[in-house]
């Protein structure tokens, strides 16, 4: 079998489609070979938890050793307590393979990372990364010709990974939306990505763990958009230049905290817990305490170091 060296930061599912282009035969053959795996398609790679045993074969003909590399679930724990496989996930863009996918893109592209190499990175199923901060451009969710998301992986090996499964445009070919070096918002996509790595951001002189601030983040970006009047169900279908500004706008309610994002509630008439919260108010345990005390009872006066 041909395989193809896997780049540091691509994600599985692009790799294996990879391979199944250097051998001439479909992914799903493929993957039948490496790890005795059927119904390719049903299954999300980049987060799937591979038994002993499914691994054996794969490491044997790959010669590598850790897949957990090329997968999104090393994430697990730092930006959600449990990422659900088969369910919506808080912070990574749902595949095409999920229940899901008539509602939500998939996987985003930077056009020109793909122009210089044909591989899919794995921060761009990180929905707190929006922006390419190589080409200084906003990621994108969808084919500009024909308006639909990446199948990821593509269903045929004989279509390039960069072409749309649905039309062939080729994406690489997308006109794209520039963002300036020096930009507010890259810089809030650094520190997250950093906070990510490592697993925890300080307030106030404390350490607090990630997990607790990518839940709180989800809220208060809901909270933006309705005060925005922007009526979209799911964060999942933004494009990413609306989300990047979305988590910015957060970001900045959050400094001085609480003073500014308290009168951001009573400007829009956030008025108590329950409207703050909304489907979120049965989960109060996932919420960081510094913040929970300041909404129930307004008393915290803290700084907020970002
Ligand atoms: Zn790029
Ligand atoms: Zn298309």
């Amino acid at each position: 079998m041909n395989i193809p060296t896997p780049y540091y930061d691509e994600l599985l599912t692009s790799w294996l489609f990879r391979i199944s282009r250097a051998n001439y035969t479909r992914i799903s053959v493929i993957v039948d070979k490496l790890f005795k795996l059927k119904r390719f398609y049903e299954r999300d790679f980049d987060l799937y938890n591979f038994s002993k045993i499914e691994l054996n074969t794969f490491y044997e003909i790959t010669k590598l050793s850790n897949i957990e590399e090329l997968q999104l679930r090393k994430y697990n724990g730092f930006l959600e307590e449990n990422i659900d496989i088969k369910g919506r996930k808080r912070w990574i863009s749902p595949i095409s393979s999920t229940s899901y996918k008539n509602i939500f893109y998939s996987t985003r592209f930077c056009p020109k990372c793909l122009e210089e190499n044909n591989y899919l990175k794995q921060e761009w199923r990180l929905m707190i990364v929006n922006i390419c901060e190589k080409h200084l451009c906003f990621l994108q969710n969808h084919c500009p010709n024909c308006k639909k998301g990446l199948k990821y992986p593509n269903l045929y090996y004989e279509q390039k990974l960069s072409e749309c499964h649905n039309c062939g445009f080729d994406l690489i070919k997308s006109e794209i939306v520039k963002i300036k070096s020096n930009s507010f918002h890259i810089k809030i996509q650094e520190k997250l990505l950093k906070i990510l790595e490592s697993g925890y951001y300080k307030i106030n002189q404390r350490y607090y763990y990630s997990i607790g601030l990518f839940y709180l983040l989800r809220i208060i970006v809901k909270n933006v958009m309705k005060s925005r009047n922007i009526k979209i169900k799911y964060i999942e279908t933004l494009e990413p230049r609306t989300l990047s500004f979305l988590l910015s706008y957060s970001i900045v309610l959050l400094q001085n905290f609480p003073s500014r994002i308290n009168r951001f509630y009573k400007k829009n008439k956030f008025s108590n817990i329950n409207r703050i919260l909304d489907k979120y108010r049965y989960e109060k345990q996932n919420i960081p305490a510094w913040y929970l005390s300041n909404i129930q009872y307004n008393t915290i006066s803290t700084r907020w170091y970002f």
